[in-house]
């Protein structure tokens, strides 16, 4: 697949346009550069590239992706992997009947994706890993490597479709005669017929095996993120080539730390005289415990910021976010005879006026201490 190419300027419309300019454009084009109709040669990769930029500007879903992420965005999608042929496409967008299956050319289906859920811890998130997994899986058949066919037997080539995976037929369309190719019914697009199948696989050519891999876990991954790691999912049949596995990235929250993107928040409260007269206070990192100082006169609400230790990016390497202590000052509700007396001191000695034990419960308070 061209991943750089723009599918917008493919089709010749601006990025606002709408899903009638969309497929008006792509009509347009179509007619022009279909292989069928043009015999020059550059015609059929032109054609391609028209085709999979209506494939993903046509979609809602897989138009988003492409917006945000580019082609990256859209790579990965099952359902753009098995498009290859023209006559698929065009029954979808005239109203065929052939199906995704069409147009497969003698090539082996594909395997599924898998999906597999990762629980990281937040240190691991924020400083990466390497994860050892375990998962079911359907890999290739050893006895027959693949093929389906009983051992000292060969898949034979499909007699209705010749080898060729594929049928077709001569159709009428609004641009003319058209050739419709569709999936060979009696190989279902392989192209060869498996005679006598291989009896572990039943001819599938896959069977279900456990699998172990490690994954490795970048630094600064998220919560939803998908790691995708290409050809290791389901093998296809037959020979087929491999799906992708997604690992999916859930991060248990950690206790006292909050994240946001690569930044780290802490919230330390200290006491009335410590935020006076300054003090040091433990705070907790992904890297341990950080000895940090609070100046005298911290205000209620003052951020401490540990430079470069919060998450690092993703995608910009040897950079960091910060860990931003921010620190509340606890003043007390309930005070001890003693804490009373040198808050009242205190009181003297700055000027301050209490007017204080004017509520019956100051005064009740006042008299049990
Ligand atoms: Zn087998």
């Amino acid at each position: 697949m061209a991943t750089t190419t723009d599918y917008y300027a493919a089709l010749g419309v601006d990025r606002g346009a709408t899903d009638a300019e969309i497929k008006k454009a792509f009509r347009k084009l179509a007619q022009q550069w279909h292989p069928d109709v043009n015999s020059d040669p550059a015609a059929q990769e032109r054609f391609k590239t028209i085709n999979q930029a209506y494939q993903v500007l046509s979609d809602p879903e897989r138009r988003q992706r492409y917006d945000l992420f580019g082609s990256a965005g859209v790579e990965g999608d099952p359902n753009m992997a098995g498009f290859g042929g023209f006559a698929d496409i065009f029954d979808a967008f005239f109203g065929g009947t052939a199906g995704a299956a069409g147009g497969r050319r003698g090539r082996p289906a594909g395997g599924s994706d898998l999906r597999y859920d990762l629980r990281i811890t937040f240190t691991e998130a924020v400083l990466g890993a390497d994860k050892d997994i375990e998962f079911p899986v359907l890999g290739r058949c050893e006895t027959c490597s693949g093929s389906g066919a009983k051992a000292g037997t060969q898949a034979v080539a499909c007699t209705q479709c010749k080898g060729r995976g594929e049928v077709r037929s001569i159709r009428q369309t609004m641009l003319g005669q058209m050739v419709n190719v569709t999936a060979c019914p009696r190989c279902q697009g392989d192209g060869k017929i498996v005679e006598a199948p291989c009896e572990t696989c039943r001819g599938d050519g896959r069977v279900e095996r456990k699998r172990s891999l490690r994954v490795s876990i970048p630094a600064g991954i998220d919560e939803g993120h998908q790691i995708r790691l290409s050809n290791e999912g389901e093998v296809g049949p037959r020979g087929g080539p491999a799906g992708s596995l997604y690992v999916a990235i859930h991060v248990a929250p950690h206790p006292e730390l909050k994240r946001d993107g690569t930044e780290l928040y802490f919230e330390a409260s200290v006491g009335i005289a410590q935020a006076a007269l300054g003090t040091r206070i433990l705070v907790p990192t992904v890297e341990g415990e950080e000895d940090v100082e609070v100046k005298p006169g911290t205000q209620p609400g003052t951020e401490i910021r540990l430079r470069g230790r919060g998450v690092p990016h993703l995608r910009r390497a040897g950079a960091r976010g910060d860990l931003h202590v921010i620190l509340d000052v606890a003043v007390p509700t309930r005070l001890s005879k003693a804490e009373r007396e040198a808050l009242k001191a205190y009181a003297d000695a700055a000027g301050e006026v209490v007017a204080e034990g004017s509520g019956i419960f100051d005064r009740v308070r006042d008299a049990l201490g």
